[in-house]
């Protein structure tokens, strides 16, 4: 009998690995498309100041919009996008958009923001990464020092003349460069004295519980702490309560960015919001 119920467990998850295989397909098949069917989207999360409570920045953060399965969010397709390789073209379609948008809304007169941008580490290793964000700066017009990358510690493994290399030539061009969800990958902290990044972004997973667990708040307290000691900013991931916001300031935090002070949305959301954001700030007091 368990042998039996042994090998109907096992044709079981056999049959559903094959049906998630055949899914991870179709899906790769038609996001081979996506780009020329127009269907990608950028959505863009505000990243604030703590000080003043100005949004000083956005995430742009893509999306599928699939005709059949909807709004398709990045977990499920940038993994696949990565193997495959569609991940250049793909951040390619990413960096250009970012960058027009945020021109088009200085343009429009909305208060300049920088954009954040999301880099793949197979991006990061692409020969072609740093023309490809010169030709997105200069089509769009937008000025370097509006956009920022956000790399994760993975990009670090490999061959450091190669990363300091393309470190630096990014930097050159007059962009900002940071490290996304810092805290959780490689361990040799050495990459920070060696590479000029200008922000850590404070992985949500310390943010999320830092008023309730104190492992987690003395972890960030350190990270903003050795980020200031290096000249590095920090930003708060995953904020989702008024009560982080406070212990952020108290920590000496510098940004913040979480559903507390706005989801991601589409970019004429985004500019309603942004617009919104700023006429609060220099409205007079009592009004
Ligand atoms: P990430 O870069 O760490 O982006 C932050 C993620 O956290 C976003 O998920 C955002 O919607 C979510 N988030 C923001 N605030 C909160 C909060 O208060 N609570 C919670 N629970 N979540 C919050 P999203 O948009 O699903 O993106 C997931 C990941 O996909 C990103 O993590 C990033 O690694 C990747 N990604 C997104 N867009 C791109 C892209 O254009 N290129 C590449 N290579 N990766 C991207
Ligand atoms: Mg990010
Ligand atoms: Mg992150
Ligand atoms: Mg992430």
């Amino acid at each position: 009998v368990a042998k039996a119920a042994g090998r109907n467990t096992y044709r079981f998850f056999e049959s559903s690995m094959q049906a998630d295989a055949l899914e991870r397909m179709r899906l790769l098949a038609r996001l081979r498309t996506a780009i020329g069917r127009g269907e990608l989207r950028l959505h863009f999360q505000p990243q604030l100041d703590l000080l003043t409570g100005a949004v000083i920045g956005a995430e742009a953060l893509v999306r599928w919009e699939h005709p059949e399965l909807g709004l398709v969010l990045p977990a499920r397709f940038i993994p696949l996008a990565e193997d495959s390789g569609l991940i250049v073209p793909i951040g390619t379609w990413v960096l250009r958009e970012a960058c027009r948008q945020a021109a088009a809304w200085q343009r429009d007169g909305l208060p300049p923001i920088v954009v954040a941008v999301n880099l793949s580490v197979v991006q990061f290793r692409h020969g072609d990464l740093v023309e490809t964000v010169t030709d997105a700066l200069r089509e769009s017009g937008l000025d370097a020092r509006f956009l920022e990358l956000e790399v994760t510690e993975s990009i670090l493994i490999g061959d450091a003349e190669t990363v300091s290399r393309t470190v630096t030539q990014l930097k050159s061009l007059g962009l900002k460069l940071s490290i996304d969800d810092f805290g959780t990958g490689y361990s040799n902290l050495a990459y920070l004295k060696r590479f000029a990044f200008d922000k850590l972004k404070i992985d949500q997973s310390f943010v999320r519980d830092m008023d309730s667990n104190a492992d987690s708040c003395a972890l960030v307290r350190a990270i903003v702490q050795m980020a200031h000691g290096l000249g590095l900013r920090t930003i708060a991931e995953g904020v989702e309560r008024a009560l982080l916001v406070e212990q952020l300031v108290a920590l000496g935090c510098e940004e913040a960015q979480g559903y507390f002070f706005g989801r991601p949305v589409p970019p004429d959301e985004f500019a309603e919001f942004l617009a919104r954001n700023t006429a609060r700030l220099i409205a007079p007091t009592g009004s």
